[in-house]
């Protein structure tokens, strides 16, 4: 087991263990905010890219659409300029090409000789005329005059009827004519209509796209929404003569926190996994908790086997020590080590195979498991001394209520068992005082009984004698008589002599089955011959079906004698001559116990004496010893009776009762029944 953690070591591990806590919970919102940084920059990137590449796209499609406009232009300057087949060609072409919106044929002084205006749309300069708007013209197609090739105008503004007008851009081919230049193509492109082709339709509906001069301002724009100016593409779409500005703006704005369902789903699984770590953190505060209480019940429980003076031990179901506490190692004197042997090292050799067997028979049974009084057995000490324990045995039981093996509380009792031998032997020296006591008490009775036969013998054998002396016809009669007489006296003697003697001889200390009235029987002489001394009349009251006692007779019979013998002295002076009676009475009031009266005519008790009535060497008497009466209780209950006294029914005197127990008792203790 674990020795108990000290407060300071305890705060240290508090604190190590908040400072981890609060780094772990810093490190996951440095994470999670990291990664919510990184999903916004990844989404903002990603839309910055797409935009990019829309605008790449856009500006390659723009510049593969006006390269394959040249080109037809160039294939339209081929043809004769009075052919008949020129303009009808033109329209084909503007057919073909939504953006284009006038072809025109200009001689080499720039002036416009012959022109087509697009089917699709409102003539180009109906408002007002080419003249007003060709500078930018003229210089293109003057430009590719002297590089000689196509060139693109600046791009210029055509006010239209409907109000609205165009952003427009002119490409100008040089026609030659058998090696010289003769004229010009002059091609009108509408910018918002070049724009309208460059994107996808899927793109057109989340982009804008326009074409910016260099000072930011709008020149055309196409696309479904108004661009936000966060995700901006620009690219540079370089033409003969010119360059373009194409810019794409995306629909989409700046991606707020939950834009998407990625983002959605990165922060409710952050949001996640901060509730499982702060769940976490407090079921591992909970859990620390409970090894506290734990570690701190385990440490107070164990502190109490510890200091307990009663032997533990637990075995498991083979038999074998698996735990045993400080108080049995120092009762048997092996180390817990030393106790993990198959055969326990506290068995004394010569019991080893009578033990096993009977653990067999006890930790095999069923009944053990339900049996919890103790059994009395002899261990062995180290130093090889045996001594008596007593055993208390108890299943031991896991979590799950499954039996796991044995738990005993060992009892030793050989400081127990020396106190009750000494108490024994003690006990019996002073019952043997005793009984010496009342001999001596009776040996000058029995002088005093033994006088009157003795004198009457004496009396009758000196008149035997004298009738010798002269011998007449009367003689033999009266001699017969009188030695009659001598025999009777002697006979008389020698039971007054007989009853002291049997009573001192029997020692026999076995209980018997004895009929109460022989008990009386036996004790009667002695007690008569105490009563006549002071006069007293000795009543016998025995119910008609005499009760039987399993009692040791000796004993018994010395208490009958001791308390018969108190009756009849406390009735020597104050009671008068005719109240003197002593009554023995028996009966049976219950069918296991029989209870016994010895009543006088006595003072009765005096409180402050009853109080010490049955204490050691308390007595009233001057010649007394005190001890009659604690004898007699313990010599009652030894044979698990009970012996107290009440005062007497009538006007005085005391009724000293005891109970014996009927053969085959019951092992309560009798009460002392009301009346008897
Ligand atoms: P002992 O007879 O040697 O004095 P006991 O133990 O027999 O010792 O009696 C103790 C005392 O109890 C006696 O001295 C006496 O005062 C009192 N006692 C015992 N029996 C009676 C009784 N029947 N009536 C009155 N007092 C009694």
């Amino acid at each position: 087991m674990k020795a108990p953690t000290s407060p300071s070591t305890t705060a240290r591990r508090g604190l190590r263990r908040s400072v981890l806590w609060s780094l772990l919970v810093l490190l996951l919102l440095v994470a999670q905010s990291l990664l919510v940084a990184l999903t916004v920059n990844y989404e903002a990137t990603h839309s910055q890219d797409e935009i990019e590449a829309i605008g790449g796209a856009a500006a390659l499609q723009m510049r593969r659409e006006l390269l394959q406009m040249l080109h037809q232009l160039q294939a339209l300057s081929w043809s004769e300029p009075e052919a008949t087949e020129w303009p009808p060609a033109a329209l084909h072409l503007m057919r073909s090409q939504p953006e284009l919106l006038r072809v025109e044929r200009r001689n080499a002084e720039l002036q416009a000789t012959a022109f087509v205006d697009s089917p699709g749309h409102a003539p180009l300069f109906s408002l007002m005329s080419r003249r007003d708007l060709s500078v930018d013209t003229d210089q293109a197609c003057l430009s590719a005059k002297r590089q000689a090739s196509p060139r693109f105008s600046r791009s210029y503004f055509v006010p239209m009827v409907d109000g609205k007008g165009m952003e427009v851009v002119d490409l100008c081919i040089p026609v030659l004519s058998a090696g010289r230049p003769d004229g010009y193509i002059v091609g009108s492109l509408g910018l918002p209509l070049l724009l309208d082709v460059a994107l996808t339709p899927a793109q057109a509906q989340r982009t804008e796209i326009s074409l910016i001069e260099g000072d930011g301002a709008r020149l055309a724009r196409a696309g479904g929404p108004r661009g936000t100016g966060v995700f901006v593409a620009e690219r540079l779409v370089d033409l003969p003569g010119t360059s373009l500005r194409l810019r794409v703006d995306s629909g989409a704005g700046r991606p707020s926190l939950i834009p998407n369902l990625t983002l959605a789903l990165v922060l409710g699984l952050s949001v996640l996994l901060f509730v499982v770590v702060v769940l976490l953190a407090r079921d591992v505060r909970r859990r620390a908790q409970a090894e506290r209480a734990l570690a701190e019940a385990l440490s107070r429980r164990k502190a109490m086997e510890d200091s307990l003076i009663t032997g533990l031990r637990a075995r498991n179901l083979d038999g074998e020590v698996t735990y045993a506490n400080p108080a049995f190692c120092a009762m048997v004197g092996f180390s817990l080590d030393e106790l993990h042997t198959p055969v326990p090292p506290y068995w004394p050799p010569e019991f080893v195979e009578q033990y096993r067997q009977r653990q067999v028979d006890r930790l095999g049974s069923v009944l053990a498991s339900q049996q919890r009084e103790g059994f009395e057995t002899v261990f062995m000490r180290k130093n090889g001394e045996r001594f008596p324990v007593v055993i208390y045995e108890a299943p031991l039981l896991d979590g799950q209520g499954r039996q796991s093996g044995w738990m005993s509380t060992v009892l030793d009792v050989s400081a127990q068992r020396s106190m009750e031998e000494l108490s024994r032997q003690q006990q019996e020296r002073l019952q043997a005082s005793a009984r010496l006591a009342t001999v001596g008490e009776m040996a000058s009775l029995m002088s005093h009984e033994l006088n009157q036969p003795l004198a009457a013998i004496a009396s009758f054998a000196t008149g035997s004698l004298n009738l010798l002396e002269s011998p007449d016809a009367q003689t033999l009669p009266m001699l017969h008589q009188a030695l009659e007489r001598i025999a009777e006296q002697a006979e008389r003697a020698g039971r007054i002599i007989k009853s002291v003697h049997s009573f001192v001889r029997r020692r026999e200390q076995a209980r018997e089955i004895l009929g109460t009235d022989l008990l009386i029987e036996g004790v009667l002489p002695l007690v008569r011959l105490q009563a006549r001394k002071s006069g007293t009349r000795v009543e016998i009251d025995l119910p008609r079906r005499v009760p039987h006692v399993m009692c040791d007779r000796t004993m018994v019979e010395q208490v009958l004698i001791n308390l018969s013998r108190n009756a009849i002295q406390a009735m020597e002076t104050d009671t008068p001559l005719e109240d003197r009676v002593l009554t023995l009475r028996v009966r049976q009031h219950h069918a296991q116990w029989v209870t016994f009266s010895v009543i006088d005519h006595g003072p009765g008790i005096a409180p402050e004496v009853a109080a010490k009535l049955f204490t050691p060497f308390f007595t009233t008497r001057a010649e007394g010893m005190g001890l009659g009466l604690s004898l007699c209780r313990s010599v009652i209950e030894q044979h698990g009776g009970v012996l107290d006294f009440t005062a007497a029914a009538g006007a005085r005197g005391t009724k000293f009762r005891f109970t014996l127990p009927a053969p085959r008792q019951a092992e309560s203790r009798a009460p002392v029944t009301a009346d008897s």
